[in-house]
Order: C-alpha cells, then structure tokens, then sequence
C-alpha cells in the first residue's frame, strides 16, 4: 500500500480527521430530521453499529432547529448537510452543528457564501466543501466537453480558493461520482494538489447489493493508495448496513482492527451440514463480540480442520454433526443441531479472557 502525505488536521467535535488519524466512518439520516425522536433513535442506531459522524440533511429551517435538540442526545459529531439557502447553513451552525457540508456553487452570491463562512470562523467548525459530478457548473462541462475526473478536481479547488480567500482554510474536500474508475481517478489527481483532508465516497451506488461492490471496489482502490480520511458508504438502504459495510472494507485493508472476521468455504459436493445457514447464523452471533480474532466455518473433513486450525475458532463440518476447533485443537465433536450454541459458548469464554 501506498501512503499519502499526512492531510491537515480538522478537528469535527470531539474527533480529529486528517494528519494520519484513523480514517472515520460516517453515514447519514434518512428521518426527516425536523422529527427529532425518529433521527436520534436512528443514530443511536448507527452510533451502535460502529458510525463515529453522522450527517443530518438539512432542507428547511425546522431541521436546522432541530440540530440543537438532536446534539444534546446523541454522542458523536453532527454535520449539517445544506444545499441552496445560506441561511440554514447560518442556523444548523447556530444550533450546535460540529460541521457543515455545503456545495458553495448552489448557494448562490458571493455575499451568502462570505455570511455561512464568517458564522463557520465565530464558531471554529469546519465546511465540508462537496463536489458531486452530477453539479458541474457548465463552463467546466464546456472545458471538459463532458465531466471528467479533471473537471471534478478543478471545480473542488475552484470552491476551495474561494473559501481560502474569505480567510478560511478549516475545510474537508469531498468529490464524488457514481462512476467509480472516475471517481478513483478524481481522488487520485486531488491528493497530488492539496492536504486538506479528503472524505471518500462513491455517491448514489446503488442497493445493499450493487452498493456495497461498487462501493468496496472504489474505495478498496482509493484507501489502497493511502488518500481519504473518513468513508461513507452510500447505498439505498437502512443506513446501518453502510456502517457494517464501511467497517468491513476497513478491515480487509487493514486500516481498522476490531470485530470478528467470519471465514467460510463456499460449500461443494462433500458439504453434509446446512452450512449456508450455520454460516449467515454464526455472523450474526459475531456480530455482538468485539474481539480481533479469525472465526471458521468449514464444510468438511477434507479441508475443513486445516483452514479452520489458521484460524482462533473453528468448525468443520461431518455428517450430521461437525467439530470445533480451538486455536489449530479438536476440542470436541458437536451435533450439527448444537454447533451454533458451542461456538457461542467458546467465543463467550474467549471474551473473558481477552
Ligand atoms: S471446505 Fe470442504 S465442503 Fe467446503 S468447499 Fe472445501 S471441500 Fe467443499
């Protein structure tokens, strides 16, 4: 892996991005945020899964209240999301918001942009400057012919200047594009030209399914190369499986440790137990253990044991019943109706001591 230049450093509440912090998992609401009891249930929700910012939408001025509201119960940054009217941004601002995130080419006159940039200085937040590749403003289109990964980077650093000369530089990039080699290629050419910390995302990628590929393709290629400080996930869907997939495509990188890594075969001919359901079965059971160790769900007496003893538990199906390993150990032969509830307790005893 490649790394890039350490970023400069954002602090966005309590957390700090850039600067070679840990890259951090955002996702965002999709409650009508003016309805304070669904939106905190919901980040409560994600808070759980693993989100450490969550961004809230904010399309009118009764969301824009209900930030301060939302702030006081939950514990993790709040960012405002704005597009179009420079007073919500003022008010998501007034109302506690650790960040904003606005795309300064929809917000209008010089005037309006100077305004949300001297009430972000008042209260030291950052703005997130977000470039999507949906919002090309027409004279890069002309430029480019077409929206290209250049067109993308130059509007981000167009809008960056911008906010530099209003005297301000406590700024987040974010560039996005549902393509994802453009999207790849866009990260690529604005690591080379700035350290503001960049947020990485493949925008509108689809359903839980399609989503997540693309997703963890895009940024399997861009975290690769050391660029991005904090990831979302975007898929349409319940916004705590892009937590879930978030965390998971940190962890095959090795850029986060924690959480049980389910290892299982794919199932063939010699498969004697309903391994597919064992498996959906025991990732869920993980789910609740934060420990960093490797779990194994094997199909047979073939390669079973021997894939399973690489990893800290095991199981290895037979006929009708299978056995569980321990570090590399056969402690024990299970019925297959058993085996769920004995890795449970292995992996409760393994808790304890770890
Ligand atoms: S572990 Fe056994 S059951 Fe699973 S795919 Fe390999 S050979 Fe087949």
């Amino acid at each position: 892996m490649t790394f890039r230049e350490k970023t400069k450093e954002i602090r966005i509440g309590d957390r700090v991005i850039g600067g070679g912090n840990p890259i951090l998992i955002q996702s965002m609401t999709n409650t009508k945020t003016e309805d304070v009891e669904s939106t905190v249930r919901q980040i409560h929700m994600l808070e759980e899964a693993g989100c450490e910012i969550i961004r809230c939408a904010v399309p009118n001025m009764q969301a824009a209240e209900a930030l301060r509201e939302i702030k006081k119960r939950i514990h993790i940054p709040l960012v405002a999301d704005i597009h179009f009217d420079y007073r919500l941004a003022i008010a998501a601002i007034s109302n506690g918001a650790d960040k904003i995130r606005i795309n300064p080419g929809n917000i209008g006159a010089a005037e309006r942009i100077r305004a949300v940039v001297e009430k972000a200085k008042e209260r030291e937040i950052p703005i997130r400057v977000g470039v999507n590749s949906g919002s090309l403003e027409k004279p890069l289109l002309e430029k480019y012919g077409c929206v290209t990964a250049e067109a993308i980077v130059e509007s981000a650093l167009d809008k960056v200047r911008c906010i530099e000369q209003l005297g301000y530089d406590n700024l987040v990039i974010s560039i996005k594009s549902s393509d994802v080699l453009m999207c790849a290629r866009a990260h690529e050419l604005i690591a080379k030209e700035t350290d503001y910390p960049l947020h990485v995302g493949i925008t509108e990628s689809g359903t839980l399914f399609s989503g997540t590929i693309k997703s963890s393709v895009g940024l399997g290629i861009i975290l690769y190369q050391g660029i991005g400080d904090t990831v979302r996930v975007s898929l349409t869907g319940d916004p705590v499986e892009e937590v879930k997939a978030a965390k998971r495509i940190l962890k095959t990188l090795n850029l986060r440790k924690g959480g049980v890594e389910v290892v299982s075969c794919p199932t063939c001919g010699r498969t004697q137990i309903d391994l597919i359901g064992l498996a959906g079965q025991v990732e869920t059971l993980v789910s609740g253990y934060d420990m960093d160790i490797k779990v194994a769900v094997m199909g047979c007496v073939v390669n079973g044991p021997g894939e399973a003893r690489e990893a800290d538990l095991g199981i290895a199906g037979g006929i009708g019943e299978g056995l569980l390993i321990r570090k590399g150990e056969i402690i024990r032969k299970v019925p297959e109706d058993g085996l769920l509830a004995a890795l449970k307790q292995e992996l409760d005893e393994l808790q304890k001591a770890y």
